[in-house]
């Protein structure tokens, strides 16, 4: 046949008898599935999927959605940032299309649509309530409880179709209600609800009559929460007010998108005393990681800045690499300079969790380490993180007074809430770090702290809730 070489034929043949082709199968074992489920999504083909693969190591659709929100497709050749902007869409109406929500993207639907029935109806009582009212890190369906049954047919249809459930109640038990659909199944039972008296005027006196302190709406999960309020042992939960300034963010001199006096300008426009700059360290090369002599020459320039931007100040940070054996990745010569270490792992993230529990402890050990940054390395719907022995690395940053970040992007949210309450058993302090790519991702900070709320975290135990004065003594100590 015209056309068809004698190699063609004989794949042709093989196809047709066996239904499918060795030489396939064989690269298809050598392919990581993430990497073939990438072929699914619009706009990038075969060879653009290969070069994500080898380029920049991506070998899953959440890890390249994550790639995008770092700016990391711009540079990449035969991208950019129309490419890059069509990839992000594309994947974020597929995992949208899996039915489970980052909760920053149904909080974005969430308050439009309480400002719709606010404005068509001021003076219908309504609320958010069940995961979403908790904050929870992923939400499948936003629940909102009105008192008064209204038509709802025409509202707003959420662009990433997340499912919108219309609880209607009367006004009398309305709190009741809220009470009963914001909480836990697990939360109900330990609080006794049912006891409640109705008609009552506020959840706060609900939770009165039933005989313990008011549980904010994030904590009703059915922990060890209902003990604590019993005994008025629940603490003053941290406000995303109560921050003082953003640590852990990039700038040009890495992979971000802003320099560091536009970082630092808007800090200081959101209401912040000091700003932590932490571009990637020189092993990152996916991430543009700095050379010792750029490091420098930010150090120079931090320098300046900080003379014209008195009494505001930029701490000479790094977002060290854990090298594969455990090590910071600078000499001690320039490991010395810096006002505060971020020490996080990269690369080689397949490991065990004996390897990754050695691997972080030494780098918790080294005594440049201030801050363990997203200690799993997880992407909240899409990579797992590598295993780690929580206890472990907790007790470890315990004893070598290091805090322990709680990486506030909202596909991290990493470390976990569910282990701040060990971390403030062992004195170890929180910080909520933005990590920064564009100067608008400072408001992540905001994610980290409905998280950090979740996980009991105080004022007093955060690391960034310190005043200027407070964290330059503590970076010196
Ligand atoms: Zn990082
Ligand atoms: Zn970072």
């Amino acid at each position: 046949m015209e056309g068809v070489g004698k190699s063609l034929a004989l794949k042709i043949t093989e196809l047709q008898t066996n239904g499918s082709l060795a030489e396939l199968n064989k690269l298809l074992g050598k392919t990581p599935n993430g990497v073939i489920e990438m072929l699914s999504i619009k706009g990038i083909g075969p060879k653009k999927v290969g070069q994500l693969w080898r380029e920049l190591e991506v070998e899953s659709i959440g890890e390249l959605l994550y790639a995008c929100n770092e700016n990391r497709l711009i540079e990449l050749k035969g991208f950019g940032e129309k490419t890059q902007a069509q990839v992000k869409k594309a994947i974020e109406f597929k995992m949208a299309s899996a039915g489970k929500f980052h909760y920053y993207a149904a909080e974005i639907v969430a308050d439009k649509i309480i400002a719709e029935i606010k404005i068509k109806h001021p003076a219908v009582l309504v609320s958010l309530t069940g995961a979403i009212r908790r904050k929870c890190e992923i939400i499948e369906i936003i629940d909102v409880l009105i008192a008064e049954k209204i038509n709802t047919e025409n509202f707003i249809k959420p662009e990433n179709s997340i499912p919108v459930n219309f609880i209607f109640c009367d006004k009398d038990n309305f709190y009741d209600t809220l009470i009963n659909t914001t909480a836990t199944a697990e939360h109900l039972v330990l609080i006794d609800s049912f006891k409640a008296s109705t008609k009552n005027k506020s959840e706060e006196a609900i939770y009165e009559s039933l005989g313990m302190q008011y549980i904010e709406p994030e904590l009703r999960e059915g922990l060890n929460e209902v003990k604590l309020a019993r005994n008025k042992n629940i603490p003053k939960l941290i406000e995303y007010k109560d921050l003082r300034g953003a640590l852990h963010n990039h700038t040009k001199y890495s992979d971000g998108y802003n320099t560091l006096t536009e970082m630092a300008e808007e800090c200081i426009k959101l209401g912040y005393e000091y700003f932590g700059v932490c571009d990637h360290s020189q092993s990152a090369f996916y991430a543009s990681g700095m050379k010792p002599e750029n490091v420098l020459k930010q150090f120079a320039e931090i320098e300046v800045l900080n003379k014209q931007l008195v009494p505001f100040k930029i701490f000479k940070g790094i977002e060290s690499d854990i090298l594969n054996d455990g090590r910071l990745d600078y000499d001690e010569e320039i490991l010395k300079q810096f006002d505060f270490v971020v020490a996080s792992v990269h690369s080689n993230l397949k490991m065990d969790e004996e390897k990754a529990n050695t691997r972080l402890i030494k780098a918790i050990e080294n005594p440049h380490t201030t801050i363990l940054g997203h200690p799993t390395g997880r992407l909240l719907l899409s990579r797992q993180g590598y295993p780690v022995n929580h206890k472990k690395i907790i007790d470890a940053c315990a004893a070598n007074n290091v805090a322990i970040e709680l990486n506030a992007h909202p596909y991290r949210l990493d470390i976990d809430w569910r282990w701040i309450p060990y971390c403030l058993e062992k004195n170890v302090k929180i910080s909520i770090n933005p990590d920064a790519h564009v100067k608008e991702g400072l408001l992540d900070m905001y994610y980290g702290v409905c998280a950090a709320r979740k996980g009991m975290l105080t004022k007093e135990m955060c690391l960034n809730a310190m005043s200027l004065t407070e964290i330059e003594k503590y970076f010196t100590s």
